[in-house]
């Protein structure tokens, strides 16, 4: 029931936990990391941020780009396998989602049918993979899959993904779920609300249904999926810690 983002010169696991913690008051049943260095490390938990913080002591958590989720079912019951982030059958994306995939069952029988294995019983693994197959099949970049894949989806959603082939970059939509970005100098944060923002930037993009944004230390690109640039319209929160 909210993300979190960071890609920028700082720990990013530090952020997104902090960030995380700011967005319990969502409710929420799992959480989960997912955090790109040289691989990828995914850590994943039901049960409270907290929990997921005590799992990680000792762990590599180091990393300066990530992403965070906390979960409220929909499609699977709450545990470690269906909590946010899920990856890729390649193992090199990882994706948060808040929202439902109303059209998933369908989209996940051609999967099936294609050889696409499932580990979790989400929405979210199947829009991944669905992403997964477009960007194979078209041998094109991430940004292009995420946009075609989206053209297909019926629901409401923010997305975020990161690519161990990009490893500079997120790339996230909305559609219906909220979604906002914050500008630091040289870094950006992505969150489902200003509240784990605001501590390090006042500077903030709103980002509207349809839109998808490619994010990186210091380029922030907006565009609507119809691949046309869109000028992001900043704006400054007024809103104290
Ligand atoms: N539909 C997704 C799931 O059940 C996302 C739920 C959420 O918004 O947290 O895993």
């Amino acid at each position: 029931c909210g993300i979190v983002a960071y890609v920028g010169p700082k720990e990013a696991y530090p952020v997104i936990l902090k960030g995380l913690k700011r967005l319990e008051y969502r409710g929420y049943d799992s959480s989960g990391v997912a955090l790109l260095n040289s691989g990828l490390k995914v850590y994943k938990k039901k049960g409270k941020v907290a929990e997921l913080e005590d799992s990680l002591l000792g762990k590599d958590v180091h990393a300066n780009i990530g992403i965070g989720h906390t979960r409220w079912a929909t499609h699977g019951e709450p545990c470690d396998r269906n909590a946010h982030p899920h990856q890729s059958e390649n193992g090199k994306l990882a994706m948060i989602h808040n929202g439902i995939i109303e059209n998933y069952s369908q989209l996940k029988n051609e999967l099936v049918k294609k050889g696409y294995n499932f580990i979790s019983d989400t929405d979210t693994e199947v829009l991944l993979k669905f992403i997964e197959d477009i960007q194979k099949n078209n041998n094109c970049s991430l940004e292009e899959a995420v946009r075609i894949a989206l053209k297909r989806v019926v629901g409401a959603y923010v997305i975020v993904l990161i690519d161990q082939d990009n490893p500079d970059t997120l790339i996230a939509a909305r559609k219906g779920s909220p979604l906002v970005i914050g500008i630091g100098k040289g870094e950006h944060f992505l969150a489902s609300d200003a509240s784990p923002i605001i501590e390090y930037t006042k500077e903030v993009v709103y980002v509207n249904d349809y839109e998808l944004a490619i994010i990186r230390p210091d380029e922030l690109i907006l565009k609507n999926l119809g691949n046309e640039k869109i000028t992001p319209y900043v704006t400054k929160l007024d809103m104290e810690l």
